[in-house]
């Protein structure tokens, strides 16, 4: 087997393959001088609306900022407690302190690295007013028991969908679910822009034009509130419409590779593959398993050309930016596990069978000479 050098993520190969209609795209942008806002922008927010199928896309700076701005839209406030995942990126839970609210982390369920019902009833209190689910790794939460938990309870839920453009439970895309989606457009997302961008989308007609003051300075001209400048540029929107038609394929196309990785991981003692709930389509943003010495694997791979990532060393509530919360192992078993095991793989539409078999053959080689204890109960 000959050596190959194998990246994380290969942004240059996607635009290869689309070269043209990017370089024409970007063309346009500058030779109608449509930097911020524009008609690009309208152009992206209605494209988006349409293909999620909802009334509402408000175009933002970040998905970072599209969480807060969906939180001051509804109205969060000192004291107000609102529930996440222990495990997802930093974004999800420093926007509910950025909003004023307090974060209250929840664990997650053993088998889908996502949000636990169960442990989100747990953690309900009279100050409760929102929960927040990822659908991490682009898998979606589950989201029936959680829309139940929340209407019962009178809440509101923001779903951050930053990793799963076009994930469907049970048939429904993700971000039409709860009360607002947020997206993020970072470059290495499922739909990336060439520089930050992100939305969000809700049904909400008044939660949507609040939410569209709120980001532009609480208005064009007249200020009816004071806001934020959070403001998606030309040049990304272009990008970003000229990249969405391609979506689909590009996702069907992670999946299909996801499914080679499977089929050849899923038979080796010691690695655990994706797991994926009842009636969910997952658009694996992240190709991740779980392995005992996680470490050993990963610096292995590196040697053999092949770079991993792990998305994310700790749990959110372990890292020192909440140690103020003073949360214990056992307050999280399942993503404090998880945070020990966990290795995503290179899975991108553009890598080929020959990057795969290559990543697939050298793990096969690593275990060989290191054995590695079942997981799998
Ligand atoms: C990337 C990401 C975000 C934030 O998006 P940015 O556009 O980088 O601000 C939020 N939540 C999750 C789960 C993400 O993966």
């Amino acid at each position: 087997m000959s050596a190959l050098t194998i990246p994380f993520v290969d942004l240059y190969a996607q635009y290869l393959s689309i070269k043209t209609e990017i370089d024409e795209a970007i063309a346009g942008v500058i030779s109608n001088s449509a930097f911020v806002r524009g008609e690009y922008v309208d152009q992206f927010e209605d494209t988006f609306a349409q293909l999620l199928g909802v009334n509402h896309c408000i175009s933002c700076g970040n998905g970072t900022d599209a969480l807060y701005i969906a939180m001051k839209g509804l109205g969060v406030k000192p004291g107000d407690e609102v529930i996440t995942t222990a495990h997802s990126w930093i974004s999800t839970s420093e926007t509910i302190t950025q909003a004023g609210g307090t974060v209250i982390f929840c664990d997650t369920d053993n088998s889908t690295f996502t949000i636990s019902p169960d442990e989100i009833l747990s953690k309900i209190t009279d100050r409760t007013v929102g929960i927040i689910p990822v659908h991490l790794y682009g898998q979606p939460a589950d989201m029936d028991p959680i829309m139940s938990i929340a209407q019962k309870h009178g809440l509101w839920v923001i779903e951050d969908c930053a990793q799963a453009h076009l994930a469907r439970y049970k048939g429904q895309l993700v971000g039409t679910i709860g009360q607002i989606g947020t997206f993020s457009f970072y470059p290495g997302k499922n739909l990336g822009a060439m520089g930050d961008a992100g939305c969000l989308v809700t049904q909400d007609t008044r939660l949507a034009n609040w939410c569209s003051l709120y980001a532009r300075h609480g208005g064009k001209g007249y200020h009816t509130i004071e806001g934020i400048n959070s403001r998606m540029d030309g040049l990304q929107a272009a990008i970003l419409l000229t990249k969405l038609p391609h979506l689909p394929e590009w996702t069907r196309k992670r999946q299909a590779l996801a499914k080679i990785y499977t089929q050849e991981l899923n038979q080796l003692p010691g690695i655990i593959t994706p797991y994926v709930g009842n009636n969910r389509d997952h658009v694996y943003h992240l190709y991740v398993i779980c392995i005992k010495n996680r470490n050993g694997l990963k610096q292995y791979l590196s040697t053999q050309g092949v770079a991993t990532s792990i998305n994310y060393p700790k749990a959110l509530p372990f890292y020192p930016a909440y140690a103020y919360l003073n949360h214990q192992i056992s307050d999280f078993p399942q993503a404090a596990a998880h945070q020990e095991q966990i290795l995503s793989l290179p899975l991108y539409p553009e890598l080929t069978f020959e990057q795969i078999e290559y990543i697939i053959n050298s793990i096969k080689g690593y275990l060989v000479d290191n054995p590695s204890p079942d997981l799998k109960n």
